[in-house]
């Protein structure tokens, strides 16, 4: 198993304490975490990135137990393994889309792969795009910037955060197609956190989050 959850429960102050059920991700496959606003997909996928301590249960990554390594030896392996491509898709306004891309590879401590990402730049039809700022680019493109950033390094594990929620119907499928084929070819699992009802035919794994199922007052 890559990733597994066992008995999560994330108390946070001023907030319903939220259950999860357990999540179990091997090499390579795909899940959706599929749930309406408020019902705890950032949370789950925060805890599984060991982003987030849970108030109770643990998170085995590759049979270590994420949440009892130093937090350093957490933050190296999650650099090192994990490509997210967030709900925001925090590029900097005041970098270009290749530095945006190159910048979060150092902050995870890896060498940008110069060759792979023009690779991926061209796949994704950003080439010619590279040397824009984020405000010169479409919301579409921007998305397939940050699915850039999250496989340059291929990592073993993608998380997507509602990649598709803003984007409308042909959009939402072309980054859907993106997603699987770059974590493919990344032979990356890929876990998509989303709303959006309109993605579930891609998926055979779905964990289903219910806000009055798993949240208890
Ligand atoms: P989703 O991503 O499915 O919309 P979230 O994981 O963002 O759901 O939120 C789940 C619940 O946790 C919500 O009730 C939300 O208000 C609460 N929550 C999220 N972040 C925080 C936080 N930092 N502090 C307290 N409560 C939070
Ligand atoms: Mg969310």
């Amino acid at each position: 198993m890559l990733i597994e959850s066992k008995n999560i429960s994330v108390v946070r102050a001023g907030s319903p304490a939220l259950h999860f059920a357990d999540v179990s991700i091997r090499k390579g496959e795909k899940t959706l975490i599929l749930g309406p606003s408020g019902s705890g997909k950032t949370t789950l996928l925060s805890v599984l990135a060991g982003l987030l301590k849970p108030s109770e249960g643990c998170v085995l990554f590759e049979n270590q137990d994420f949440y009892a390594l130093p937090s350093r030896t957490r933050d190296h392996l999650r650099g090192q393994n994990f490509g997210f491509v967030f709900q925001t898709l925090h590029l900097l306004p005041s970098l270009d889309l290749r530095q945006n891309i190159v910048l979060a590879a150092d902050m995870a401590g890896v060498k940008a792969d110069e060759a792979r990402l023009n690779h991926l730049l061209d796949t994704l039809g950003l080439s010619n795009k590279a040397h824009r700022k984020p405000e010169a680019l479409s919301q579409g493109e921007q998305q397939r910037g940050a699915i850039a950033r999250a496989v340059l390094n291929r990592p073993k594990i993608i998380l997507a955060d509602e990649p598709t929620s803003a984007l409308d119907d042909a959009n939402a499928e072309a980054v859907i197609a993106l997603l699987n084929r770059q974590a493919q070819e990344a032979g990356a699992a890929l876990v998509i956190a989303t709303q959006d009802n309109r993605i579930t035919s891609h998926f055979k794994n779905i964990i289903r989050l219910d806000a009055k199922l798993r949240a208890v007052a």
